[in-house]
């Protein structure tokens, strides 16, 4: 083809490019003006492949530079990440409290001191906490079916996990934020939002350390002045972003599946709160030990208590059941929803019945709170004796405050059932309860149930075991040594929260307080809100709050041998004895010749201790 076109230029044979032979070269003006410059042409195109070089040679050097300015980085990063965690982790002991079993060892006298002095600071041993691994396994207690279910990850919601703390030990915090960390799907886990409840020192060390280590998944937030737990909650609240919140205390672990089975629920109900089987870690080997499902319920003094799920509900676990009250430190439940229900009444202060007043509005204003037996959490408890103390900027008293508190839920959610309370816990009658518009404006616009709902539809078994009009008591008055007539039980020694033995009051049916004991229809051995309990095997008795379990505060008497006997279970049983010597009492083996062990009572109800132990389980 090319053959047969006609030579329309002269000019090929000093053409730039070979031609071939036969070729014909179609040139026009611009052709003819390029061959006739094509020196410049050549030294332009010259110039360009140097340029070219130069330029990739350059990119090259810039290269270089970048990557060894990466490496230098990444080595000082690694170099702080090391310096830092050598602050934190150096001590850990590989393999120590795995599995989440009892964190043992053979410790010498100097380092046994060392573990009594951090339990009396914190309530825990957090001497021995140092020691296990932030990142330590955990058995996986799940319930065997629950290990089957899934769920469509892409479908749930994702979480801001508020976590407020005052003064809590680092590797106690740091345990937690693992725990999260590692077992929880990232995409789930939007953000942990750490809030800092104005601890007395500030640890910038680990707040660098949780920044290299977590990175921006934790937004930490510090109040510099303690404002209480329901307070630094809702400013975490406030910072969230995600749909749905999950509020937890800075001393926990999360296990394996632990999220999943919370958000389910809200899936098909956004008015949900759940909450998860809470096990215990042990504040003293930190041993990860299982809890039991319950229903929450609070007492007719406003204690937390927890009783047995329903017949159906233990039937069909581990399906989630309805919880009344949450245990209040560990919760999901969605961001706007929280918010509608107004958060925590702002007038709450420190802690006490915030997971009452949260509870009843959940529950009141048209959500639930689910309990799902699926997920667990292990809390760590502390020694009972141990409370974190609270500053409060008008000197009122922790207990002043605590009182308002109870005034103020019961003001609000419990109509005329406050009544109830205020029988029990009188003092609060004198409590200002201070402002309640916005409550009751609250409970208006989202136009909440009586009281009377949550009884009639949440609380069968709870009204058994606390009636409103209580049964007769089985004795109540002194309980006065026999083979020391002078001396009887006294309470007043509250520091140490062990009962001693002082001199009798004058009247020993209505005596001073702290010698008015009374044998309750729940069985247990009261004096106001305190109750005798059994430690130790039960060899030890102390005194603790009633929790209105039974178990190691259930005590009978013996009219025919006069003794006082601790435990429900025939073969568990023992009896109260004097010891005149110290003035202190101890529970020892039940031998009805041993005067130390007979007890009498200022008043007894003969009739109704005929019947004491009618419908109770002793074996
Ligand atoms: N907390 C707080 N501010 C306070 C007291 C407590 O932020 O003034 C935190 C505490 O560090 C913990 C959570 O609130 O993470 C719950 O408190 P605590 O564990 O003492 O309550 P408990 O579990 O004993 O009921
Ligand atoms: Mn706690």
């Amino acid at each position: 083809m090319l053959q047969s076109w006609p030579k329309r230029c002269a000019v090929y044979a000093e053409s730039l490019f070979s031609v071939p032979e036969g070729c014909v070269c179609f040139c026009d003006t611009m052709c003819l003006d390029i061959l006739r410059h094509k020196k410049k042409v050549l030294l332009l195109l010259l110039l360009m492949a140097i340029g070219s070089i130069v330029y990739y040679l350059y990119t090259l050097k810039l290269e270089r530079e970048r990557d060894g300015f990466v490496t230098v980085t990444t080595s000082r990063l690694e170099h702080e990440v090391k310096e830092l965690q050598a602050v934190f982790e150096s001590e850990v002991i590989p393999g120590l409290g795995a599995l989440g079993r009892p964190a043992r060892g053979n410790w010498t006298q100097e380092q046994l001191e060392a573990i009594a002095t951090s339990q009396r600071e914190t309530g825990y041993n957090a001497w021995l906490s140092k020691r296990i691994s932030p990142e330590r396994t955990l058995y996986d207690m799940r319930h065997r079916s629950c290990k089957k279910l899934e769920y469509p990850l892409e479908k749930l919601p994702s979480v801001s996990a508020v976590i407020t703390y005052h003064n809590e030990e680092a590797s106690v915090l740091l345990r937690t934020l693992s725990s999260l960390r590692s077992r929880t799907p990232i995409m789930l886990l939007r953000e942990i939002i750490l809030v800092d409840d104005g601890s007395t020192v500030v640890n910038e060390t680990l707040n660098d350390f949780l920044k290299i280590k977590f990175l921006n998944m934790v937004k930490h937030s510090r109040i510099t002045t303690q404002v209480g737990l329901m307070h630094a909650r809702v400013v975490g609240a406030e910072m969230a972003l995600a749909d749905v919140l999950v509020f937890l205390d800075s001393h926990v672990e999360v296990t394996k599946g632990w999220l999943e089975p919370l958000l389910d629920p809200m899936m098909r109900n956004n008015r949900t709160c759940t909450t998860p089987i809470i096990d215990t870690i042990d504040f003293d080997n930190f041993a990860y030990r299982r809890g039991k499902p319950s229903r929450g319920f609070f007492n007719w003094q406003f204690n937390y208590i927890q009783l047995p799920l329903l017949k159906e509900e233990a039937v069909a676990m581990p399906a989630p059941h309805q919880n009344p009250i949450m245990n209040g430190g560990l919760f999901a439940i969605g961001r706007e929803w929280f918010f509608e229900l107004g958060g925590y009444d702002k007038g709450l202060k420190i802690w006490g019945a915030e997971q009452i007043e949260l509870s009843l509005k959940l529950w009141l204003c048209g959500g639930q709170i689910l309990e799902v037996p699926c997920s667990r959490i292990g809390h760590l408890y502390r020694d009972g004796n141990f409370k974190i103390r609270y500053t409060d900027k008008n000197s009122n008293s922790e207990k002043k405050i605590i009182s308002r508190n109870y005034r103020r839920v019961a003001e609000v959610w419990l109509d005329e059932f406050k009544d109830k309370l205020f029988a029990n816990l009188p003092h609060l009658t004198v409590i200002s309860a201070g402002n309640l518009a916005e409550q009751r404006e609250l409970k208006k616009r989202l136009h909440c149930k009586p009281f009377q709902w949550f009884l009639d539809n949440l609380a069968q078994d709870f009204l058994h075991l606390y009636p409103i009009i209580d049964p007769g008591e089985y004795a109540s008055g002194v309980i006065q040594s026999v083979s020391s007539p002078k001396l009887c039980l006294d309470r007043s020694d509250t520091q140490k929260r062990r009962p001693k033995l002082s001199p009798c009051s004058s009247d020993q049916v209505f005596p001073q307080p702290e010698q008015h004991w009374i044998l309750t229809s729940r069985r247990e051995l009261r004096s106001g809100n305190l109750c005798l309990e059994v430690r130790n095997q039960g060899l030890e008795v102390h005194l603790y709050e009633c929790h209105g379990q039974s178990g190691n505060q259930f005590w009978s008497y013996d009219s025919k041998t006069r003794q006082v006997i601790s435990g429900q279970m025939s073969n568990s049983r023992n009896c109260l004895e004097a010891q005149p010597d110290t003035n202190g009492l101890t529970s020892r083996a039940c031998d009805p010749k041993n005067t130390k062990q007979k007890w009498k009572l200022g008043y007894q109800n003969d009739e109704k201790l005929l019947h004491f132990w009618d419908n109770v389980k002793t074996k």
